[in-house]
């Protein structure tokens, strides 16, 4: 059987990110890399947005950037602007095209379908495959979104909705979430926090049916694609292994606030190929302990209080836009922080804390 210097198991945004991090800056030149991933092809499944708080290898990959958005609740809209870490959106078909086109030049790269296909003992493991399981107590963020053609220009592709938290809650958090790529193309998707099988959510299509047509009075469009999916919002038990790494959700990458994954994934990777030649030794890679702190009170707060969130997000976009936009990307400082805290309702939190 074929044994390699590394073995990245999942060929998805985090498998993926790495392998790429690794080939541009040469470390597979004399070392040998397996890739398992099982699907037959690839094509476009997600749109990663995010705000560019940091510099990536995808700016290639981008679909389209915005420097202003809105968050609305019931009666209120709050316009905001990003001009300084304009928001960008992913196309994932864009990304998946061009690593898969540059990792196949080198001799060293090598993919398979299954893991039982090489022998792993010698390699050191990086992993972005879940086993999560499925627990009644725990918190996922759920969304599907249709990318909707129309006929007409009907959207301001300058401005993208953030949250729209108007709309029903059913007691958990919901909101739409309206990306305009042109004026008359937008990816528009229904989010909902809630426990991983809650069916009383899942009527998806139903709620962006009724959405588009009564509140975006837009009637006549066709669905040029979709996307489905889930990101769990619990810390995921991330124990150092002597020759495997998690990586991506399963190495603990994603804001449980806000369910953002694709920065850090690609902080992780630039962490892992600086640190490669000693990697089994130095720490893990983790989102600092002030966002995880912080975050594990406000989804204790969220769960308790689902009713109270739209206001509580609302709330947060008082604070400088600035600062709550480094604050939901893990580049605030403590003047910032200070800030976003302060906008929230004590009691709750503080209720939170000791329960
Ligand atoms: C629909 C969707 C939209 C998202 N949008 C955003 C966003 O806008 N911004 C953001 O920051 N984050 C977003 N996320 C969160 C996060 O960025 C993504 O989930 C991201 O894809 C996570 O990367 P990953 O590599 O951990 O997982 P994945 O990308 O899911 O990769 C895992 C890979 O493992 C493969 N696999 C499965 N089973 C096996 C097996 N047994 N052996 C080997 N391989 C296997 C899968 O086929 C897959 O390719 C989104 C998530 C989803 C689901």
């Amino acid at each position: 059987m074929k044994e390699f210097d590394y073995v990245i198991i999942g060929g998805g945004c985090a498998g993926l990110s790495l392998a790429y991090e690794l080939e541009i800056h040469n470390k597979l030149i004399d070392k040998k890399l397996a890739i398992i991933e099982p699907r037959e092809d690839y094509k476009r499944d997600k749109s990663w947005s995010f705000w560019k708080v940091t510099s990536h290898n995808f700016s290639d990959c981008i679909k389209k950037s915005w420097k202003n958005f809105t968050i609305n609740i019931s009666n209120n809209t709050k316009y905001l602007e990003c001009s300084k870490t304009p928001y960008q959106t992913i196309d994932s078909g864009l990304f998946y095209e061009k690593i898969i086109n540059k990792l196949k030049l080198n001799e060293n790269i090598f993919f398979f379908k299954n893991i039982n296909e090489i022998n792993t003992q010698n390699s050191i493991l990086f992993n972005s495959v879940s086993d999560i399981s499925d627990d009644k107590h725990k918190l996922w963020q759920h969304f599907y979104g249709i990318e909707i053609e129309t006929d007409k220009k009907i959207f301001d592709d300058e401005i993208f909705n953030l949250m729209d938290f108007d709309c029903e809650q059913k007691n958990k958090v919901h909101f739409f979430y309206t990306l305009p790529f042109s004026k008359n193309k937008a990816l528009i998707e229904t989010t909902w926090i809630s426990e991983l099988n809650d069916k009383s959510i899942m009527d998806y299509e139903k709620q962006i049916t009724n959405y588009l047509n009564d509140r975006l009075k837009i009637k006549k469009y066709k669905i040029n694609y979709s996307e489905k999916g889930a990101i769990p919002l619990f810390q995921i038990n991330n124990l150092k292994k002597l020759n495997q790494i998690n990586i991506g959700t399963v190495g603990g990458m994603t804001r449980l606030s806000t369910g953002y994954t694709f920065l850090n994934i690609q902080e992780q990777c630039k962490y892992i190929r600086e640190n490669i030649k000693n990697i089994q030794k130095v720490k893990l890679f983790q989102i600092n302990k002030k966002y995880r702190f912080f975050d594990e009170i406000f989804l204790k707060v969220l769960r308790k209080n689902p009713e109270k969130m739209p206001n509580i997000f609302y709330k947060m976009f008082e604070s400088k836009t600035e600062t709550v936009i480094n604050f939901l990307s893990n580049t605030s400082n403590i003047f910032e922080d200070f800030s976003i805290v302060n906008k929230m309702p004590k009691w709750i939190f503080i209720k939170a804390l000791f329960n």
